[in-house]
């Protein structure tokens, strides 16, 4: 870390014009710089050529741009997905997992280093809770893996480590500079944020127009189990959760898409489906159901599943469960999860070293 520099990773245009008039410069050139991190992803001043050499000269002892480091990268076996484990600047680790299919590139991005909320099907929710990322540290997760990945990034999902209303600001002013056509120009359209129901959140998120689809996660039809297995529950129970979605639905015109892992056993009944028909009545939504991925690590013996116990239902018990919640307006999809075999799948980022 160099003490007393100005870190400008993750500093929006006005931020830095203001940068640069305060070195003395017209704030034109604080424009041209937000080009190069951004839309030219150039975290080496020297090669920002359309700034004279005296500014470069000024921004080399006076500024840095620390994007994250890539220090593991892991590849799936069984599909495309790449997963990256990062340091960041101050020596902590995240990481991010770029899924590739025919025609897009998604990347799922951390907002929080652990998690606070503790789902008991999720890895990460094991992790002791460090500190929220910086929205430098939210952007450069996706000008890291764009340039090491190869493809554009076309789609971003914030479905990593972490809930990422609870760093609502930093989340905020990174959703600005990666859907501004300047910026890192990607479509709102394709970028989804995901909760697992944080009502303020939500409130926030149609307050601000925020330029992204929203996912719920669900995983229970009744307040009662969901409080067992997310206990954010017990804050903003269903009873609240639905009608926040309801207007937000209403102020923004935007579907809200659910997402609800079976987990074998625990929410995968007949009787729970009906229950879920039933709590998305009002909803013209869609519903993304997903087999729970349980933690294996290549190398032990057998099935070793860390963290929980849980199983993945079988394929007869899913299509039951979809044909059941099936009805006209709901659209039911089953996700294929990507990157089980290096923990990369949902639920399973915790910073495991696949390679071990
Ligand atoms: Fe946190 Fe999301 Fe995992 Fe729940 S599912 S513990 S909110 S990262």
């Amino acid at each position: 870390m160099n003490v007393g520099k100005t870190e400008l990773l993750g500093l929006n245009s006005d931020e830095l014009e203001q940068f640069a008039r305060s070195m003395g410069e017209k704030k034109f050139h604080g424009r041209q710089i937000y080009n190069w991190i951004y839309q030219k992803r150039i975290d080496d001043f020297t090669g920002m050529t359309n700034i004279s050499k005296k500014l470069r000269e000024m921004l080399i002892n006076n500024a840095e741009i620390s994007l994250p480091v890539i220090d593991a990268e892991y590849r799936s076996k069984n599909d495309s997905s790449l997963k990256f484990r990062l340091r960041l600047k101050d020596g902590n680790h995240i990481e991010s997992v770029l899924m590739y299919e025919p025609g897009r590139t998604t990347l799922c991005v951390s907002t929080q280093i652990g998690c606070q909320l503790g789902c008991v099907f999720c890895a990460t929710g094991y992790l002791r809770f460090k500190r929220n990322l910086t929205t430098g540290e939210i952007v450069g997760q996706v000008i890291v893996s764009s340039r090491h990945g190869g493809n554009r990034i076309t789609n971003i999902v914030f479905m990593g480590m972490g809930e990422p209303l609870l760093n609502y600001d930093n989340v905020k002013k990174a959703m600005m500079l990666l859907s501004d056509g300047d910026g890192l120009a990607i479509s709102s359209r394709k970028i989804t944020l995901s909760t697992a129901g944080v009502i303020p959140g939500i409130v926030r998120m149609s307050e601000d127009k925020l330029p992204c689809k929203l996912a719920v996660s669900l995983n229970a039809p009744d307040d009662e189990l969901r409080s067992r297995l997310m206990p954010v529950n017990r804050k903003y129970p269903l009873k609240e959760l639905l009608p926040a979605l309801h207007r937000y639905e209403k102020t923004t015109r935007h579907r809200v898409t659910f997402e609800y892992v079976l987990l074998g056993g625990i929410n995968d009944s007949i009787g729970h489906a009906r229950k879920l028909k039933k709590l998305m009545g009002g909803f013209t939504a869609k519903l993304n159901l997903i087999a729970f991925n349980s933690i294996e690590f290549p190398g032990n013996v057998g099935k070793k599943k860390l963290f929980s116990e849980f199983e993945s239902p079988d394929k007869e018990t899913i299509d039951k469960f979809m044909a059941e919640v099936e009805r006209p307006g709901l659209t039911v999809m089953l996700r294929k999860s990507q990157g089980g075999d290096i923990a990369a799948a949902c639920g399973q980022l915790c910073l495991h070293d696949s390679r071990e």
